[in-house]
């Protein structure tokens, strides 16, 4: 399919005289820019792409899943098959991501004195290793360091630990359990057998925090975890196990531990060499997320036996879409800085792809000048993209005139309210300084129109608008060639809340 000349981008080229001057010329197009292999994708291609990665059979390409591996798989395929080369110094387009996926805990309790405590109802297990213990106990505050706070010199070999959930100024979630797993290493390695923390926290309700760590929760696998040791929270909220507080109570251990198996999963990196050669050495980094969420009550949203897959069509196979297109695209002509291709998994865990990605890149971050992610929640303008992040990011003429090569506008972010330049992969990038807007389908507001497919199992291949996606994909692919083709790089607008995070990495 051939796409129209926008009369917009006619105005602003440099007609050649010559050309113009030959009658006899063989259908030479006026628009050099027309020439672009972006502007003669095929239609038939993207809806291709589309129905394979969005279809039943891949089961919602959740994490680890098959339908996760044979989107993976169809990726590098079709990396190889256009020519695009894995990363440079790799031999092959996966790169593994390794994560654990943490299961229901077994039914177990904890006797201390005369009170029986239940598994996932006083207490939720915080570590893999099961319990059948029995020991006695030293208070040890937040159980952090060896001063008066602490240890403060206190023999715990042998004994049951207990400590204050948190640390004096852990405020998150994320902050409660990365203290949790300090302490369970250093009170390993003073020898204790058991560890049991004192919940008694405002910030999140009991309640809320038992459903969590009870339920299934999959983490990047952490680098080193040193001994395994029995380790559960306890519900203080009423101050009823003070008791712990004080020396030498008898505590009781049966409990399951939370299991957890290793998953296989992995990010999918192919490069294209830029042409020139200085420039090359510069990467612009294009990535979109290629899992979902899975099916039923995976999906965490209503489903029905008729249909209860999370085709994530939108969310986000149009981003995969965009990269597969983008990549034949600048493959057939080079832009002069070398572009990486990364389609992520684990994004609906947590941005756990990227986040991995950011602390193992294959190519450094300092070379690595941009990164356009594209992940689509859906779209109610077609006549327009949308870039979260467009005015901090130092490309928004690229990205406009992309847009307007294919005859759209392009809106900033849409929803500020909703934060979403923070809660899409581009951030792992961003906050390590590099310029990193999120490019996706065109929409004003996050409304009905949104919601209706968003994480949804509606949101399936027969809904979506090709012609749309087309242009949405060419004009992607473009603004990777514009800003690959950039005299300078783009840089952080002043005073950015991650600007001094780029000035550090390309310092
Ligand atoms: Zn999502």
């Amino acid at each position: 399919m051939r796409f129209p000349i926008p009369f917009g981008i006619l105005g602003s080229l440099l007609f050649s005289t010559a050309v113009l001057a030959q009658p006899t010329a063989k259908v030479k197009p006026k628009n050099p820019a027309n020439t672009l292999p972006e502007f003669s994708l095929s239609r038939a291609e993207a809806e291709a792409h589309m129905r394979f990665l969005a279809s039943d059979e891949l089961q919602g390409r959740r994490t680890g899943d098959p339908g996760n591996l044979v989107a993976a798989r169809y990726l590098a395929e079709q990396f190889r098959l256009l020519g695009v080369k894995p990363a440079p110094g790799q031999s092959t387009y996966f790169q593994m991501v390794p994560m654990q996926r943490y299961l229901a805990p077994s039914p177990g309790f904890v006797l201390v004195g005369r009170d029986t405590l239940r598994q996932g109802t006083q207490f939720v297990s915080v570590s893999p290793t099961k319990g059948e213990l029995a020991g006695q106990t030293v208070y040890v505050g937040y159980g952090l360091a060896d001063g008066p706070e602490g240890y403060n010199g206190r023999d715990v070999k042998g004994k049951i630990v207990v400590a204050q959930v948190g640390s004096p100024d852990a405020a998150s979630g994320g902050a409660l359990l990365a203290a949790s797993q300090q302490k369970r290493k250093l009170a390993a390695e003073k020898g204790a057998i058991a560890l049991v923390e004192l919940y008694t926290q405002a910030s999140y309700p009991w309640q809320f925090l038992t459903r969590y760590l009870s339920g299934e929760q999959t983490v990047l696998t952490p680098p080193s975890e040193g001994p395994g040791l029995p380790h559960i929270w306890v519900d203080n909220g009423k101050n009823q196990l003070s008791s712990l507080k004080d020396a030498d109570q008898t505590v009781t251990f049966r409990t399951s531990g939370r299991p957890r198996t290793d998953l296989q999963t992995m990010n999918v990196v192919g490069m294209i060499e830029g042409t020139d050669p200085a420039l090359k050495n510069e990467f612009v980094l294009m990535s979109a997320h290629y899992d979902h969420v899975g099916v039923g009550k995976q999906g965490g949203q209503p489903y029905t036996p008729a249909d209860s897959i999370f085709n994530g069509a939108r969310d986000n196979a149009i981003g995969t879409v965009g990269l597969l297109m983008a990549a034949r695209a600048l493959k057939a002509q080079p832009p002069k800085r070398s572009v990486l291709l990364v389609a992520y998994t684990g994004e609906e865990l947590g941005l756990l792809g990227s986040k991995y990605y950011a602390e193992h890149p294959l190519v450094p971050l300092g070379q690595t000048i941009f990164n356009l992610n594209v992940d689509a929640a859906g779209y109610n303008d077609t006549s327009v993209v949308s870039v979260i992040g467009l005015d901090r990011t130092g490309a928004k003429a690229e990205l406009e005139a992309a847009a307007k090569a294919f005859g759209m506008g392009v809106v900033g972010d849409p929803s500020p309210e909703q934060g979403l330049f923070d809660r899409s992969d581009n951030v792992s990038l961003a906050a390590k300084g590099v310029p990193a807007p999120t490019f996706t389908p065109g929409f004003r507001k996050f409304d009905e129109s949104l919601a209706r497919y968003y994480h949804q199992v509606a949101d399936g291949p027969d809904t979506i608008d090709y012609g749309y996606l087309l242009k949405f994909c060419q004009a992607y692919a473009h603004a990777a060639r514009l800003i690959g083709n950039r005299p300078s790089r783009p840089q952080w607008i002043a005073g950015d809340k991650y600007e001094a995070a780029g000035k550090a990495l390309y310092k």
